[in-house]
């Protein structure tokens, strides 16, 4: 029997080229043909189907199928029913259209699958991701004793953040090292702080580091959805009066909900006071470092010890690619494993960098190849103007929801997040009416696949979320989109109140 593997793989054959040439162009084809025929962001078909036809993909059989077979099923069951994240009515969370350098540098990643961890399997990309690190550090405005790492997202700098501090801490306070002989029992004492609003990897990731959920006190939210120092500062006295242990505080710029930065520079003056860590999540906001109008919003990042940014949020880069920073690279040691096979010590001494030794992964995406293809491709100023677009949208839109007495506004949007509700015209008695009710006009509008907005909760009541991150959406879009809400609206509040009637009638 002749098998033929060789043109399944990268090499120099006309077949493989040929091969890898026609996979390509299908792909493309695929993606451009569906590009221009989308008008909507999302299929409308049900969690069920969409279910069962997936699930009947599933007939594998023992050989191969054939291409053009294959790529119909993906176009009809995947991609018809993926969510269009390109559609500029795509809105709901924090989940960006990829710029088409990102998306074309995804395919260089991809076929030269470089593998992060250590300089013997990426030589040119470690570099690659050492000099956006360093060109990162110099935007925030930190030393060149300062460093990064390439994560995942978020999550994985949230946690690398917490897990540094917990290590200096229990170092620092019980002289104990935690990276060798594990937790203390006074470990249990440790408290970090952050704002009602902080996102829930703080949480999460004091639990999975073994300080449990409870470790995080949070504190109330100002006015403005921000941090308030005042309820800081009392909650570290009530704190240390029970014998407990603040070592760390989280302040976010951008937070999930509403986009609120907190006043760093505040919270910068009392973590040095009161000799904690500082971390600030920016994973959202960290795109304002290039924002031309809204710069200053983040320029005392370089106050934190530690800073998380996403670049698949607010800098449309392609899932997955964040980063971790940290303000003192020697912080990086209390996690540095050496592995003899992969970064032996000795790699060290001869000026080998190794980025394993600075992560929580091992083998790790060249993700940074994406930015630097963006940043080349499309300067950045370009990239600061389409961010400062899409806040002023976000700010515009906001002041067409409060002329209208069909909506309430919740916040006065900092960057490009939004909360508000549909207020029904009709009067009502039990405030969990206009829950229901926008609850329903969000799923409404889902199920036509039409407008993708998020919902939430905040003081216990149901609000609706645009998420603006599209530059390519306009303000005559949005006119288009809240006329299109009041009708849905109405219609869903006049079925409301027949189905009253009919339930009265009946009964
Ligand atoms: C999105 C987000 C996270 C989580 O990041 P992932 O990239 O989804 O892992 C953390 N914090 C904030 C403020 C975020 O917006």
């Amino acid at each position: 029997m002749k098998t033929n593997f060789v043109h399944w793989f990268l090499h120099p054959s006309d077949e493989s080229v040929k091969t890898y040439r026609a996979l390509m162009d299908t792909v493309v084809k695929l993606i451009t043909n569906e590009t221009m025929r989308i008008n909507k962001p999302f299929s409308g078909a049900s969690r069920q189907e969409i279910e069962s036809r997936v699930k009947e993909m599933f007939n594998l059989s023992t050989v191969a199928q054939k291409m053009d077979d294959v790529m119909e099923e993906i176009q009809n069951v995947i991609v018809r029913n993926s969510l269009w994240i390109s559609h500029p009515s795509s809105m709901a969370h924090l989940h960006c259209p990829p710029l088409l350098p990102s998306i074309a540098a995804e395919v260089m990643i991809n076929a030269l699958n470089q593998s992060m961890d250590s300089w013997d399997q990426s030589p040119a990309a470690t570099y690659v991701e050492t000099e956006l690190i360093n060109f990162f550090t110099k935007q925030i405005g930190y030393s060149h004793d300062s460093d990064g790492i390439f994560t995942s997202g978020g999550t994985q700098s949230n946690y690398m953040g917490l897990l540094l501090a917990r290590n200096k801490a229990c170092q620092t306070n019980f002289s104990v090292n935690v990276h060798e002989e594990g937790l203390p029992f006074e470990a249990r004492r440790l408290r970090i702080l952050c704002s009602e609003h902080a996102h829930f990897t703080v949480q999460q990731s004091a639990a999975q580091l073994g300080l449990g959920m409870n470790a995080v006190v949070k504190v109330a939210a100002n006015d403005q959805h921000q941090l308030c120092i005042d309820d800081a500062k009392k909650k570290i006295v009530q704190l240390r009066r029970q014998g407990l242990l603040p070592f760390m505080i989280v302040a976010t710029a951008g937070t999930t909900d509403f986009g609120s930065i907190d006043c760093l520079k505040d919270i910068a003056k009392l973590a040095n006071e009161e000799h904690l860590w500082l971390h600030v999540d920016a994973a959202y906001g960290g795109a304002l470092l290039f924002s031309h109008q809204y710069r200053h919003l983040v320029s005392d990042l370089c106050l934190a010890d530690s800073i998380t940014i996403d670049f698949h949020k607010l800098y449309y880069q392609s899932i997955s690619c964040g980063a971790f920073f940290v303000k003192h690279k020697q912080d990086f040691k209390q996690i540095a494993y050496y592995a003899d096979y992969l970064n032996p010590k000795e790699d060290q001494e001869d000026g080998i960098i190794n980025l394993v030794e600075k992560s929580v992964q091992t083998t790790k995406r060249f993700d940074a190849l994406k930015l630097l293809f963006t940043f080349k491709l499309m300067g950045t100023h370009l990239f600061g103007e389409m961010v400062d677009y899409t806040i002023n949208l976000a700010k515009e839109t906001a002041n067409l929801l409060k002329n209208d007495p069909r909506f309430e506004v919740l916040n006065e949007p900092e960057i490009n997040a939004l909360l508000f509700r549909y207020i029904p015209s009709q009067r009502w008695e039990d405030p969990s009416y206009v829950d229901e009710i926008n609850l329903e006009l969000q799923r409404a509008f889902y199920q036509s696949g039409e407008l993708i907005m998020a919902k939430t909760r905040q003081g216990g009541k149901v609000y609706l979320k645009f998420t603006m991150l599209n530059p390519l959406n306009t303000i005559s879009k949005m006119k288009t989109h809240i006329e299109r809400m009041k009708q849905v609206g109405e219609k869903i509040e006049k079925e409301r109140g027949e189905k009253r009637y009919e339930y009265s009638v009946h009964y």
